[in-house]
């Protein structure tokens, strides 16, 4: 009776946020899939409608609704654009917890999302089993990115190239952390979310680097946990609360000034997701979410805020300059309007020439969940992507978002032009007065 309750609750915001839709289709110019599809129903005006009638859609075709709302980046664009700030991707989030609450989850996303995301020891021991075997079915594909794909036909990776699962994820490398204040009297959490922790590890290293460079103490939990995003937008409403519970247990009793993280999706969803759900949370809990909520930076945010103060690390190297360009990552262009703090550290490498792409805020086409679910339509949006990166001409292309990163790994991968793809953080952290001088010996 209360879950009725609480989606009747749901379903009756959903009708006062839909009210400010004006059905002008001002989203439709902006939208990555409908530039693909050409579909009414893929763009935000037509989800919009869908979720209009949902309750009656609910009990006629429930799966029918699931599915097309499913057909979304979740980029953002849309809302961005939206002339009646329609809070195009609040709704769609919401709709998806309650298509998900009334239909039930099925088996697998239930053993991902309740058994084995919170369960950092054990994934982690699937990490080590997986890591393990992957060289069985993987071949190599591009000695710049370092990506791989698989030997033989396979159901979920199919054609897809991509980088391989480190054995050790960072925490079991860096163990707990747990600092003092540093000279400049703060404490930082550093959160580094799921692809750093398992993939990009020398980005998160990379981070630690710049950050203690900075002089912040550092506090790193000896777990990782998933942020939720994946159980939520998968329709997984109570494995996300599990989730966001484990990471305020983690981080309450470290005493940070900030929590820091290298994952424009994990910060766009602490900072915006996580306040949006839990309004249906006890008061307590709502109070502790967004606490932790108000602390969190993107790592770029952060470091950019002190870029003109720090000594010793914006200038070195004389030789040939590097052609670099930016991807903007939608959760942090979009949702978060932070454009220029990577573009800034970037800069602050002047063994690079920087070059901006045509359309540098187009989303990827990654979209998370959306890739695996319709990998044939994010790699048609990826392909715009890779074709705006190769006419800068540039050599490198950066970014602020891992699972950006994974996408235009793929799709530059695919064409053979060896371009390295990177976090601004890493480009920033070359300059560091210890990489430099190791650069030159
Ligand atoms: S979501 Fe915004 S841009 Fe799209 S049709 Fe509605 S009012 Fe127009
Ligand atoms: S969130 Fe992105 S993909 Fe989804 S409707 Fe909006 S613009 Fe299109």
């Amino acid at each position: 009776m209360a879950e009725l309750q609480r989606l009747l609750t749901l379903l009756k915001e959903l009708d006062d946020q839909l009210a400010g839709c004006m059905k002008c289709g001002m989203c439709q110019a902006v939208c990555p899939l409908y530039a693909e599809t050409g579909r009414e129903m893929d763009v935000a005006r037509g989800k919009l409608v869908l979720v209009e009638h949902l309750s009656s859609q609910l009990l006629n075709d429930p799966q029918g609704v699931q599915k097309r709302l499913e057909r979304c980046l979740l980029c953002g664009s849309c809302a961005k654009a939206c002339p009646s700030g329609v809070p195009v991707v609040d709704i769609f989030i919401k709709a998806r917890a309650i298509i998900g609450e009334y239909l039930g989850l099925p088996p697998i996303k239930k053993l991902i999302f309740r058994s084995l995301l919170p369960r950092p020891r054990l994934m982690d021991g699937l990490q080590r089993l997986a890591a393990a075997g992957q060289g069985l079915f993987s071949k190599k594909a591009d000695p710049i990115l370092g990506s791989s794909c698989a030997r033989f036909n396979a159901p979920v990776i199919r054609d897809r190239h991509y980088l391989p699962l480190a054995t050790t994820p960072l925490h079991g490398e860096l163990g707990e952390i747990d600092e003092p204040a540093g000279p400049g009297g703060t404490k930082v959490g550093f959160y580094p979310g799921c692809l750093v922790d398992k993939i990009f590890l020398d980005l998160g290293r990379d981070a630690i680097d710049v950050l203690r460079h900075r002089g912040h103490g550092i506090f790193v939990p000896g777990e990782q946990v998933c942020c939720g995003i994946p159980a939520l937008s998968s329709g997984d409403r109570q494995g996300f609360e599990r989730l966001v519970g484990r990471i305020l247990n983690q981080f309450e009793d470290a005493d940070i000034d900030y929590l820091i993280t290298p994952c424009a999706t994990c910060t766009a969803t602490i900072r915006t997701i996580w306040p949006l759900m839990a309004e249906y949370l006890p008061q307590r809990e709502q109070q502790r979410v967004r606490r932790l909520a108000e602390k969190t930076r993107d790592i770029t945010e952060f470091l950019a805020e002190g870029l003109d103060e720090t000594p010793g690390e914006t200038q070195h190297g004389s030789g040939e300059k590097t052609g670099i360009t930016y991807h903007d990552p939608c959760h942090l262009q979009k949702t978060l309007s932070i454009s220029q703090a990577p573009r800034r550290l970037i800069g602050a490498n002047s063994n690079y020439d920087f070059r901006e792409m045509g359309a540098p805020d187009r989303c990827c086409g990654m979209g998370g969940s959306f890739n695996l679910l319709h990998y044939d339509l994010s790699r048609q949006v990826g392909q715009k992507k890779a074709e705006d990166i190769l006419a800068t001409g540039a050599d490198t292309v950066a970014t602020a978002c891992p699972a950006c990163m994974i996408q235009l790994v793929d799709q530059l991968s695919r064409t053979g032009k060896s371009i390295r793809v990177a976090h601004a953080v890493q480009i920033y952290a070359e300059t560091l007065p210890q990489r430099a001088q190791k650069e030159q010996s």
